[in-house]
């Protein structure tokens, strides 16, 4: 019957026969979209109020110099958090895009190293002096994906790397192809996760505690959004951490999606 939706389940039950369980889980589903649906329009809603409190505060700004001190302190204080406040909405709005399958952005080849040219521009000025970032990106390597889908993954994987070091150390960025797959890499010497967390660190506003990451910027949705991001991509992600030593992020695209030779030659011949 239309609208309605059954998990279907089977287990062996002796050497011929099979249970099969089916479970009706339209309500769970209605519930599921009623929550998506929510965060979409709550979060498109929001974006109105923030750009005229943003507005009001720019006009402030122009005139603070002539205001008292404290005044001053709150001015930059609400326009740092309006900031972050628009970040929240637009990680939100991205991630409900992905969830909704709403508006998606078309699948193209797309080049690794201009991809990570524009993620190491922007990633560069946030370093410390104590950080050394590196990308060994081989020359004519694509991908076959959404460019800022892919762009806000692979740049959310550089920041946390840089932001979960406060002590620096070396961050590699690495692309790296076999036959089976083609493998982005953030490697950090950085706090590091303990094992029990690592399940839990695509969930949305999970944080390994609650001082870290507060003070960072983030949003607590980065990797809810690679891992959606990554599916869309048929991709899978691996993160291998040890607290204290460092983590390694590692998204894993199919063959079928990468490419390692110059990409007008290939078409061509397609
Ligand atoms: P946030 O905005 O808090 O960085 P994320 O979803 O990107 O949100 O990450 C979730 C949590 O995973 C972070 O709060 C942090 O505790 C942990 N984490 C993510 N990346 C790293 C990393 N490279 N090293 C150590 N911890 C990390």
């Amino acid at each position: 019957k239309e609208g309605v939706y059954l998990e279907v389940q089977t287990t062996l039950y002796d050497q011929n026969d099979h249970l099969i369980f089916v479970r009706d889980v339209t309500r769970l589903h209605l519930l599921e979209q009623m929550r998506k649906d929510f965060v979409a329009n709550a979060s498109h809603e929001l974006k109105t109020p923030l750009t005229v409190i943003k507005g009001y505060l720019e006009t402030l700004s122009m005139f603070k110099d002539s205001l008292p001190q404290s005044m001053q302190r709150g001015i930059v204080n609400m326009s740092d958090q309006s900031l972050r406040m628009e970040h929240l909405i637009e990680d939100l709005l991205l991630l409900s895009r992905l969830e909704t399958n709403d508006k998606r952005e078309a699948h193209q080849w797309l080049k690794l190293e201009d991809l990570c040219e524009t993620i190491k521009k922007t990633a560069l000025p946030t370093l410390s002096d104590s950080h050394k970032l590196s990308f060994d990106i081989p020359e004519n390597s694509y991908i076959y994906g959404a460019y800022n889908e892919l762009y806000s993954a692979f740049s959310n994987l550089v920041f946390n790397a840089i932001k979960y070091s406060p002590e620096g150390g070396d961050i590699q960025v690495q692309w790296t192809q076999n036959e089976f797959s083609g493998i982005f890499s953030v490697d950090d010497q950085g706090l590091g996760i303990d094992p029990r967390h690592i399940p839990r660190l695509t969930e949305r506003f999970f944080r390994v505690d609650k001082g870290r990451g507060s003070g960072t910027g983030g949003t607590g949705l980065g990797l809810a959004i690679v891992k959606h991001v990554l599916i869309h991509h048929n991709a899978k992600l691996q993160i291998r951490s040890q607290p204290g030593t460092g983590s390694t992020f590692s998204c894993h695209f199919p063959t079928d999606r990468v490419r390692q030779e110059a990409l007008l030659a290939t078409v061509a011949s397609d």
